[in-house]
């Protein structure tokens, strides 16, 4: 390692060891420079060949100029050419099949090896990232909400973040147990904290229990607000069939990320296999064949059941991808539960975890 490198290296542990004790967001900002300074250093041309360990990143929307509030998840474009190219000169990025061989036939995994992934099927996957990816050649894949696509309609997530922090009410009810409760929406922290508590709360319920208390969330709000409020952040919405067969056409990898993006494992086993039976009918329809790869919705441990992981193997599914934020371990992988770490906004903070997961 270059004395430079080693320097920054060297900071970089001290100065994150030191952020343990800030608030959640100060600290994510010192993650995001240390990952920016090791990025611009190429510290992670240094890495060790650690062996029999991968990397699977979880990509969402990218977009050219995202409002940070309301798009907060969203990866700006300049973000993603910074993460990409460091993946490029220091990592080997391989095609998910090729981990999925190496972990099924028990052969060693190529050393850094990382993999892409495209959770959500964002039409902006196609219109921006597509061309980023191609520009390096990197191989990836994308995971597409099947019905949602078919029907043009966004995630009620998405929605609901376009609703809070840019809709025209200022408080918001829900009836809850036995009572209404009420979120207050007129300071950025109230209106973060509203999102993150039905976000946790909605997401893991049967689809049609969660279906009715949307309606009742929704309800009071002005009729063409959220029509509205779609048109002025295009981000969110999905991408087009026509979309989906270029990127097949250019060689990625499509496969399925279920048919409504609902948590799988709450609910009813008539539900969880039209979920999985109908995305593929729809994959098969408008694509011509469907991939033999499969991504949670959601991919947290409330989304995963023995009987999801049944019913992926049930259909023939190669694997199954988590959000569970860990690398791959090539003895102790289990291919229907692959663990994945999700690339946040801030590119520096996914630069700095692959540093750290690879570093030792
Ligand atoms: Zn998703």
């Amino acid at each position: 390692m270059l004395i430079g490198q080693r320097i920054i290296a060297g900071l970089t542990w001290r100065v994150e060891a030191r952020a343990a004790g800030l608030s959640p967001a100060a600290r994510a900002r010192v993650r995001d420079l240390c990952g920016r300074a090791l990025g611009i250093a190429r510290a992670h041309d240094c890495l060790p060949d650690l062996a029999a360990r991968a990397a699977i990143l979880c990509f969402h929307g990218v977009g050219r100029r995202p409002d940070p509030q309301v798009e907060e998840g969203v990866l700006p474009v300049r973000g993603l050419r910074a993460v990409l190219n460091t993946l490029r000169r220091s990592f080997r990025v391989i095609p998910l099949a090729e981990l999925v061989n190496c972990l099924r036939e028990r052969r060693p995994l190529p050393p850094r090896a990382v993999v892409i992934t495209f959770d959500d099927g964002y039409a902006n996957n196609a219109e921006i990232a597509a061309e980023e990816l191609d520009r390096l050649r990197l191989p990836w894949s994308a995971f597409l909400p099947a019905g949602l696509i078919e029907h043009g309609r966004r995630q009620w997530v998405d929605d609901l973040r376009l609703l809070v922090h840019r809709g025209s009410r200022k408080r918001l009810s829900l009836p809850w147990e036995g009572r209404t409760l009420a979120f207050e929406l007129d300071t950025p922290g109230r209106r973060r904290a509203a999102l993150a508590w039905l976000i946790d709360h909605l997401r893991y319920l049967p689809e049609e229990r969660r279906e009715e208390l949307w309606r009742q969330l929704v309800e009071p709000c002005p009729p063409d607000e959220l029509a509205d409020l779609r048109e002025r952040f295009p981000g969110f919405a999905p991408m087009s069939w026509a979309q989906a067969r270029q990127l097949r056409q250019a060689g990625v990898d499509v496969g399925s990320h279920g048919l409504s993006h609902i948590a799988l494992a709450p609910q009813t086993p008539e539900r969880l296999r039209h979920e999985l039976s109908e995305a593929r009918r729809l994959l098969q329809l408008r694509l011509g064949s469907d991939g033999p790869h499969f991504s949670y919705p959601y991919g947290r441990p409330a989304s995963i059941s023995p009987a999801t992981e049944a019913a992926l193997g049930e259909m023939g599914y190669a694997c199954g991808l988590t959000l569970e934020q860990d690398t791959v371990r090539g003895e102790r992988a289990a291919l229907p539960a692959l663990p994945r770490l999700i690339v946040p906004a801030q590119a520096g903070r996914i630069l700095l975890t692959l540093w750290q997961r690879f570093a030792r």
